[in-house]
């Protein structure tokens, strides 16, 4: 590898495995739900392994190993976020010939009378955590806490990421409250917005993401997990206009949407 190609694989960088969510899209794949595969400084992990997260992380033109991950993190328990929780552990652990990696996701995911992942696997685990409201955490070089408690069913949490010189927030599922601008304030932030008009529905709505945008002034804000009604909007073409209102830099995942982020350093 040449010095130029190898300083662009070490820089922290993300790539969308699919940017489709909500039952209609996920179930007719109109877009891929595999998730967001994290890199920040070495530091490889899985956000919200969704159905097909490991084929789309196996079949990405960029080439991620399941088996170079540190760690899966599942903000709640909807399947769009965690389908393929189970293939994951598996590949990263080798069909656990190869114990390794950790798993952190709410208690509703991993106990209770419906948790969504297998017992047999576990022990191929390093380690699995609980999350918890406002506990903050370490995944190799990354520190991430879980800010607020989501408005959304179930038990759900978002993440805010710290590496040296760059923050990162990803605002999983939740009804827009006014505080997520406060807690989820960083350089870089990825908000899951289903709708674009507003409804009653326990999810960001887009003029939601555009007023979160407007009091957080992120150096770049990356909206994904879209529903229909996103997707009938044009995804970018919200995102531009978004800019274009605000004065903020959003733009729209894609499925395989690849972002470095060495340019929002601090
Ligand atoms: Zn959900």
């Amino acid at each position: 590898m040449t010095e130029p190609a190898k300083q662009a694989e070490q820089n922290d960088r993300l790539v969308f495995l699919g940017c489709g969510g909500a039952r209609i899209v996920v179930a007719k794949q109109i877009r891929a739900s595999g998730g967001i595969w994290f890199c920040l400084e070495g530091t490889q992990f899985l956000v919200d392994p969704g159905p097909g997260a490991l084929v789309r992380m196996t079949a990405s033109r960029h080439r991620l190993d399941p088996a170079k991950l540190q760690g899966i993190l599942v903000s709640h328990r909807h399947l769009d976020h965690c389908g393929d929780i189970n293939n994951m552990i598996e590949a990263m652990t080798m069909g656990g010939t190869q114990p390794r990696g950790r798993l952190f996701a709410p208690s509703d995911a991993l106990e209770g009378e419906d948790p969504v992942v297998l017992h047999y696997l576990r022990p191929f685990l390093e380690d699995i955590v609980t999350l918890k409201e406002k506990a903050s955490y370490e995944l190799g070089k990354v520190r991430f806490s879980c800010p607020i408690r989501h408005r959304h069913r179930g038990e759900v949490y978002g993440f805010r990421f710290e590496v040296s010189g760059l923050t990162i927030s990803y605002i999983a599922d939740t009804a827009y409250f006014p505080e997520l601008a406060e807690y989820y304030q960083a350089d870089v932030v990825i908000m899951n917005v289903v709708r674009y008009k507003v409804s009653q529905l326990d999810h960001l709505h887009a003029p939601e993401a555009e007023e979160l945008a407007r009091k957080m002034r992120p150096k770049l804000a990356v909206l994904t997990h879209f529903g229909m009604t996103m997707i009938k909007a044009k995804p970018w073409q919200v995102a531009r206009e978004m800019s274009e209102r605000t004065g903020v830099n959003i733009v729209a995942a894609s499925d395989g949407k690849k972002i470095d982020l060495s340019q929002y350093h601090q």
